[in-house]
């Protein structure tokens, strides 16, 4: 994040703070919050506190206990599950946080919603009950999904209990490269 400018008013700079925080099983994290003096307009992310390479981190969800998976998503943090054709990428003004599989969920279930209301095509329609009803069946147990977080800068991860496999994967130049040239500031 490099703002030197409100992107909202474009007066105002920035006031920044920073909230320490545990994630159990992994370590101290910090959520920035940039906070615009004039307009209020605010952007929080998060920075680890270890050194992490950019890496993909996966984790294959089957039951309900698995929903638990820590996801630490920082601005640059690109999440896919592509068995329900979801993919999130940083857009212009892109906010980190730390939720879990779930949350994630409930954020896609959030945004289906709000698209449906705009949609006037019967095909993307039926493509977004499509979508909702696996979030239905996702959210008891019942459909199982490979859950993906990628950062180019490292800041992103998931953090299981112990016992849940979580499988991690350096990113490659050409990766870092591709991800990096997509954002939009
Ligand atoms: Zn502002």
């Amino acid at each position: 994040m490099t703002y030197s400018k409100c992107p909202v008013c474009e007066t105002g700079g920035f006031k920044l703070s920073s909230t320490e925080v545990d994630i159990p099983y992994y370590g101290q994290a910090y959520i920035i919050t940039l906070i615009c003096e004039v307009c209020g307009f605010r952007i929080t992310d998060i920075v680890l506190n270890k050194i992490n390479p950019p890496t993909a981190y996966y984790a294959k969800i089957r039951s309900v206990e698995d929903l638990k998976i820590k996801v630490v998503k920082s601005s640059t943090g690109i999440i896919r599950i592509p068995e329900m054709g979801v993919k999130m990428e940083p857009g212009a003004v892109s906010q980190g946080y730390i939720t879990n599989i779930e949350g994630i969920l409930q954020r896609v279930e959030d945004a289906t919603i709000m698209v449906k209301g705009w949609l006037k095509s019967e095909k993307k329609l039926d493509r977004c009950n499509q979508l909702l009803e696996k979030i239905n069946r996702a959210v008891n147990g019942e459909f199982e999904f490979t859950f993906i977080i990628e950062d180019p800068l490292g800041n992103s991860l998931l953090v299981g209990a112990p016992g849940q496999i979580i499988k991690k994967r350096k990113l490659t130049e050409k990766q870092i490269n591709s991800m990096l040239s997509k954002r939009k500031y």
